[in-house]
């Protein structure tokens, strides 16, 4: 079996055993997350039947996905990674999620060309967990205000999205996280990374974004 193929599979049966021994019933979700490795790399998982992928550039993203996706509508893109409001028209059009709304600006921007494209895609709010200067997302504070605003128009929020701090341990951003998306009453939670994807389950995440665990180390 191929290598990539069978980093899911491991993947996949520690979930397993995690969710057995926590009880917890909704299976999570994987996003193969893509970034800089190309189309030969991903497609074995494709073939293999794995239909989440997570990629964090919208030009990167066109370019490797705008054909096999119109080939494949199961396919479901997540747009991991920060997005410029000139970059929005591209984003709604090729991605079938969001995780990284954290201003009214981007939200706004995305209604709109959501109306114009005709496309309703679905939406986390990213949230700055660890109070990180330099890190994106919305603050703590501020979540459900920006929530409110979303909903306002008319988005199709379905859950919050976080990267904590990297040097530290994540199980306590998680928990907060766990909290808040359950104080916003929301079903969807996207946390974990490779290193913390357990934990994040751990606390309830329902989306786990995972690269290097699947395809490798990125160069
Ligand atoms: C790259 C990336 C990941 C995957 O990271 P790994 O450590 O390789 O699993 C997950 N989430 C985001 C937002 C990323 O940019």
């Amino acid at each position: 079996m191929h290598k990539i193929i069978q980093n899911l599979i491991d993947i996949q049966k520690k979930i397993e055993l995690s969710l057995d021994t926590l009880k917890i019933n909704k299976v999570p979700k994987i996003i193969a997350v893509s970034k800089t490795f190309e189309m030969d790399k991903i497609s074995p998982l494709i073939e293999h039947g794995h239909l989440d992928f997570g990629e964090n550039k919208v030009q990167e993203a066109i370019e490797k996905w705008s054909d096999v996706k119109s080939n494949n509508d199961d396919i479901k893109l997540h747009l991991i990674g920060g997005l410029q409001t000139n970059k929005v028209k591209l984003a709604v059009k090729l991605f079938d999620y969001i995780h990284s709304v954290d201003t009214e600006k981007l939200a706004k921007k995305i209604s709109n060309e959501q109306q114009k494209q005709k496309k309703k895609i679905k939406i986390f709010i990213q949230v700055n967990i660890g109070n990180e200067q330099q890190k994106s997302g919305v603050n703590e504070s501020s979540v459900s205000d920006l929530y409110s605003y979303c909903k306002s128009l008319d988005l199709d929020v379905v859950g919050l999205m976080c990267i904590p701090p990297l040097e530290k341990s994540s199980d306590i951003f998680f928990k907060k996280m766990s909290t808040l998306n359950k104080n916003l009453n929301l079903d969807e939670l996207s946390m974990g990374m490779s290193a913390d994807y357990l934990d994040a389950i751990k606390n309830s995440a329902t989306y786990v974004r995972i690269g290097s665990n699947i395809f490798g180390e990125r160069s």
